[in-house]
């Protein structure tokens, strides 16, 4: 059996000396190829480097978070555009444009609302031009982010831990946008729903790493080496044998990044 995971954090300060560990880690479990995501210029850049250093394993994906745009400068919104720019027709290194979305629990006050507004937008319309899929942070936000979305011809959307009411879900799905889950799927039972809402053909799998968790990884470095276990716990709430999940979860990462080598 082989895994992905579609959404990390390689390029978290947290992770820092242990990249290679948490690597070898992913490698180990047969983890195949995964996604790193970015937060900000920094990060955009750092992922590149890890990209370029992991060829065919590490794939990244550009972005800026809306976490950082209560403090973002116009130079530095700038420089991140242009970097993306730039390095987002590398398909060998970057497969998508990540991690933007909104979220309300940051944003206070009126002007940083509208200021994640703008800076999502401008980071969609970057993905509409390099044709590239965007991973989306929802958190309280998805009502908000849906109908954003339908301005832009996007390859393909990405529903990164769905935590938005599950109404929402089927909308998502008809739109044919993706949801990925992570190690939550094994121990808390709303993500277990959300599983249930959603087609096996839509379904990605992710860590959010270094992101730390509770259950059984409580204490424990998150790397890509939960992912087996993450799709363990999706082939019993859909019933379906293990290996079956783990093939349509490879077969979806391939098509929805337009990565081709983890299924060959
Ligand atoms: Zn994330």
């Amino acid at each position: 059996m082989k895994f992905v995971d579609a959404h990390i954090h390689l390029s978290d300060p947290e992770y820092g000396s242990k990249v290679a560990y948490v690597i070898e880690e992913a490698k180990k479990s047969n983890v195949v190829a995964l996604v790193s995501n970015s937060m900000n210029y920094d990060t955009c850049t750092r992922n590149i480097q890890l990209a370029e250093e992991n060829k065919g394993f590490v794939y990244a994906a550009l972005g800026m978070h809306p976490w950082n745009v209560t403090n973002l400068t116009e130079e530095e919104l700038q420089r991140t555009r242009d970097f993306i720019l730039q390095h987002g027709v590398n398909r060998e290194k970057v497969v998508a444009i990540g991690e933007v979305g909104l979220d309300p629990q940051y944003a206070k006050r009126r002007e940083i609302k509208d200021r994640q507004v703008t800076v999502f937008k401008e980071m969609l319309g970057l993905a509409e031009k390099l044709a590239l899929p965007v991973i989306v942070h929802s958190r309280w936000s998805a009502s908000k982010i849906m109908p954003l979305l339908t301005s832009y011809s996007l390859r393909g959307v990405l529903f990164h831990w769905f935590s938005s009411p599950i109404e929402l879900l089927p909308q998502i799905i008809e739109r044919g946008y993706y949801v990925s889950e992570g190690p939550p799927t094994v121990f808390s039972s709303r993500t277990q729903e959300v599983i249930t809402h959603v087609p096996i053909t839509r379904l990605l799998t992710e860590t959010d790493g270094p992101v730390s968790y509770y259950g059984p990884f409580k204490d424990k470095m998150t790397t890509p080496a939960f992912i087996p276990q993450v799709v363990e716990a999706i082939a019993k709430i859909k019933n379906l044998k293990t290996d079956e999940v783990a093939e349509h979860i490879l077969r979806n990462f391939s098509d929805f990044f337009g990565i081709k080598k983890p299924v060959a």
